[in-house]
């Protein structure tokens, strides 16, 4: 009898995920799903390390970033790793820039894995060419001067004897033509291209670090391109479009009109709230430089707050003034096995907006959200709302707030708890880079959300230095800007909704009005 042999049952798997183009969120969905579950993460160069914040925390992550001539090398040494990080049933994603099937050099990869018995799948990303259209406004096919599109490589294989480009082809092609990797040939490219019966007035355009707030954009003749890229210092990456379609309408380039586009704008809360406001930033097309000024220290291994927490059901308005409060109480209760009903009937109050966001991610709607996100605003308008005569309020915030709130709800008749449940403490970041940039009028915009983060960031930087600068400074609001002003420093403007988005808000603002 014929015996079966299984092969490799402890292989793992591998997902050839498209990392997309280059900003974070432009990774699919699947993308983003896999990357949550690899014990081990291989990336290239093109893939947006900010990616990795979706892997596990204790993912293994490898950088393979190619090495300028010897690349076929490290292409075998990336295939020994895919192999190797594959054994033991691990599930392995090699994250490439782009869409893997594109210029990605997949098949060696594949060959590898089939040859080995090891399971894959490929999750497409979107491709440099049609991210880089898309965010330019340049339209690759319109039935009125294109209806074919190609993408050619403008860096063939080193030491290939025949070129697979079919220049003569090229030339007459009717549609739009996409280059990749060609910024270091595009002199080569568009005489060739000329040499074999292309019009030399044939509209192109250069797209470099698209999608990034980096973004620029060349356009000239097909003779001139070369020559002005050069002129204007486009460096890789970049995507060379040529034909009809090259010659868009200027006013369909949407992200360079954005008004935050390539603004330099610090933010300077603690590590995490860093990463929440770089998204928002992100998402509206500036470019977040990360500098922290505090740590959140959280206090609810103290005896005030357990206690607190074991009476919590006596309590008629529960008030939560900020989303750290928020997520650092709820992330206690879970450590201890509770959730929400800890509340029991206790009405729940916010600040804002954001804290009240924050409060829906664990289930709670507030009942309460003055108009105006302010502790005054909260005190003043919570009595008007309520008789809060002989009620209980607790309030669960940072231990270093202001009295003001605790003296309205006093006046009010209420009977107030202030219980701390994290504080702020004040961080060193490395700051050379920081003071260089803004000495060189490098940085548009210094945003401070809250007053422990202007006196941590004036710890570290003159003030002078602001004053002097172009640097202009953003505050979240009175509280905030109160502490700037005791510092004697300028403010430019002060969010009328005290929130992060009202922060963007008012800083774009400024541009519209110009
Ligand atoms: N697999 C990738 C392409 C890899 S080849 C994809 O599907 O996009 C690398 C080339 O992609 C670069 O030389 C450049 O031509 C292009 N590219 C990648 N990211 C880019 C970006 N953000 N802006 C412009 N071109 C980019």
């Amino acid at each position: 009898m014929k015996s079966v042999v299984v092969k490799f049952v402890d292989n793992g798997f591998v997902y050839l995920v498209g990392a997309g183009p280059g900003r974070a969120d432009l990774i699919t969905v699947r993308g983003a799903e896999v990357l949550k579950k690899a014990d081990c993460i291989i990336y290239d160069k093109l893939a947006n390390p900010a990616l990795l914040r979706f892997a596990r925390a204790d993912a293994e992550i490898i950088h393979v970033p190619k090495r300028t001539g010897g690349a076929s090398v490290t292409q075998e040494e990336i295939n020994k790793l895919l192999l190797e990080k594959a054994s033991g049933g691990r599930t392995v994603v090699r994250l490439k820039g782009g869409d893997p099937c594109i210029f990605g050099r997949v098949a060696e990869e594949l060959a590898v894995l089939i040859e080995a018995g090891i399971g894959f799948e490929i999750v497409p990303g979107i491709t440099a060419g049609i991210a880089v259209a898309a965010y330019a406004g340049i339209i690759l096919t319109d039935r009125e001067y294109s209806s074919q599109v190609v993408f050619v490589t403008g860096q063939e294989k080193q030491g290939k004897q025949k070129s697979n480009i079919d220049w003569n082809l090229l030339a007459k092609f009717s549609g739009t033509i996409v280059f990749y990797m060609g910024v270091g040939s595009l002199s080569f490219i568009a005489k060739r291209l000329i040499d074999n019966g292309m019009a030399a007035d044939t509209p192109a355009a250069v797209v470099a670090d698209a999608t990034f707030p980096t973004q620029r954009v060349v356009k000239a003749a097909l003779d001139d391109i070369s020559e002005k890229s050069k002129q204007q210092g486009i460096e890789p990456p970049a995507i060379i479009i040529i034909g009809a379609a090259a010659d868009s309408n200027a006013q369909l380039n949407w992200f360079m009109k954005k008004p935050l586009f390539g603004k330099n704008i610090v933010v300077t809360r603690d590590a995490v709230g860093n990463v929440d406001f770089a998204a928002k930033i992100i998402s509206r097309c500036g470019n977040p430089l990360k500098f922290p000024t505090i740590k959140i220290k959280p206090l609810t291994e103290t005896n005030e707050f357990l206690r607190t927490l074991a009476t919590i059901t006596e309590y008629d308005w529960i008030i939560f003034t900020s989303g750290n409060g928020v997520t650092i109480f709820f992330e206690t209760l879970q450590g201890l096995g509770k959730d929400a009903r800890v509340f029991g009937s206790a009405k729940i109050a916010a600040i804002g907006n954001g804290t009240a966001v924050k409060l829906s991610q664990f289930g709670i709607k507030a009942d309460f959200v003055p108009s105006i996100f302010t502790g005054k605003e909260l005190g003043k308008q919570l009595i008007a709302y309520t008789n809060l005569r002989s009620k209980k309020v607790l309030l669960l915030r940072s231990k270093i707030a202001s009295n003001e709130l605790v003296e309205l709800l006093d006046k009010g008749g209420a009977e107030v708890q202030d219980v701390a449940v994290y504080t702020a403490v004040e961080q060193k970041s490395e700051c050379t880079w920081l003071i260089e940039e803004i000495s060189k009028g490098r940085i548009d915009w210094l945003t401070f959300a809250s007053p422990s983060s202007v006196n941590g960031f004036f710890k570290q930087i003159r003030s002078d230095l602001v004053d002097a600068g172009k640097v202009k400074v953003a505050s979240i609001g009175p509280v905030t800007s109160e502490r700037l002003k005791t510092l004697g420093v300028r403010i430019d403007v002060t969010a009328e909704d005290h929130t992060l988005d009202g922060l963007l808000d008012a800083i774009e603002q400024t541009y519209k009005s110009i």
